[in-house]
């Protein structure tokens, strides 16, 4: 039985995390992030995930995504590059294979799983990026179908495949399937968080209200920022393009974790601030990122 350590994460803590950009830089320094994301129907969480991840400091962002979103990607983020899958397979996405010479030397960072669509062929292409991420050691943040696709097999092997210290971010029912099992009170739900952290050796973010960061050390540390007009579609596909420009540029899984969470909660409280709680939509999330 793991009993976890709480802690709350201050602003002022977080805010000291981030790094000051060096005048003698250039994009190089900041990284280059893969983003993979979308299918045919889903492409507004592609273009949420990659626009956030631009707003947050990154280099270069590649989106790796069906042939069908190339022109709406270049058009709605022109300053992303596209690397579109196999074509004549355009109505799921079904990856290009993944291997050390289209991914090593390349990225600094993978992001994977906003509206990617659930089925066989995916997971095992998600399976082998996070089987290259590990051998090559790039930082991933997975999110959203990326784990329902790896909470498909009924034993959970495919769990083993991710890399770790990988950043995760479930929303309740994604960590629910992750876990294969759900929860009775809020206490049993921090003890599941815990004990998947350390026993997979990965970050989990499980996403609402003060989400709860569960590091592998055992430890849980609650977000202090957010509020609830961030419930609502593509709010998510937001953080995990945040963290992803944070992984690029550098910062460790902890501090991407930790400053992406935070900072994602705080430009939903300007947008609230700006638009309304009920009002504010996820595209408003990004237009008040600033850090
Ligand atoms: P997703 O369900 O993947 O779109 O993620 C929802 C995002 O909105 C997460 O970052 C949550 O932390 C955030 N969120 C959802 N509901 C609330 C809430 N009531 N208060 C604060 N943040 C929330
Ligand atoms: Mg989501």
């Amino acid at each position: 039985k793991v009993t976890a350590k709480f802690f709350y994460s201050t602003p002022l803590e977080v805010e000291k995390l981030i790094k000051p950009r060096k005048k003698f830089s250039h994009k190089g320094t900041f990284g280059h992030a893969l983003l993979v994301s979308g299918s045919y129907g889903m492409m507004g969480a592609a273009i949420l995930s990659a626009r956030a991840c631009m707003r947050s400091g990154v280099g270069k962002l590649t989106v790796h995504s069906i042939p069908s979103g190339l022109a709406i990607m270049q058009m709605l983020l022109p300053e992303a590059m596209y690397w579109e899958t196999a074509s004549g397979e355009s109505d799921l996405f079904i990856s290009t294979q993944y291997n050390i010479e289209n991914i090593a030397n390349k990225f600094q960072a993978v992001g994977i799983g906003p509206g990617l669509g659930v089925n066989i062929k995916i997971k095992e292409s998600i399976e082998q990026l996070c089987e290259l991420c590990a051998e090559l050691s790039i930082p991933m943040v997975i999110d959203a179908d990326a784990l329902n696709n790896l909470s498909m097999d009924e034993n959970r092997e495919s769990l083993s495949k991710i890399p770790k210290n990988s950043i995760l971010t479930p929303h309740p029912k994604e960590f629910q399937n992750l876990l294969n099992k759900s929860w009775k009170d809020d206490y049993e739900k921090l003890e599941l968080l815990t004990q998947f952290a350390v026993n997979q050796g990965v970050i989990v973010c499980l996403k609402g209200a003060n989400t709860a960061i569960a590091l592998p050390d055992g430890t849980i540390h609650f977000n202090s920022s957010g509020n609830a007009g961030m419930a609502k579609a593509g709010s998510g596909d937001v953080l995990t393009g945040m963290i992803l420009a944070l992984l690029a540029q550098g910062y460790s899984p902890k501090e991407a974790a930790i400053l992406g969470v935070y900072q994602h909660g705080l430009a939903g409280d300007k947008a609230a601030q700006n638009r309304g709680m009920n009002n504010m939509i996820a595209s408003d999330i990004i237009e008040n990122i600033r850090f």
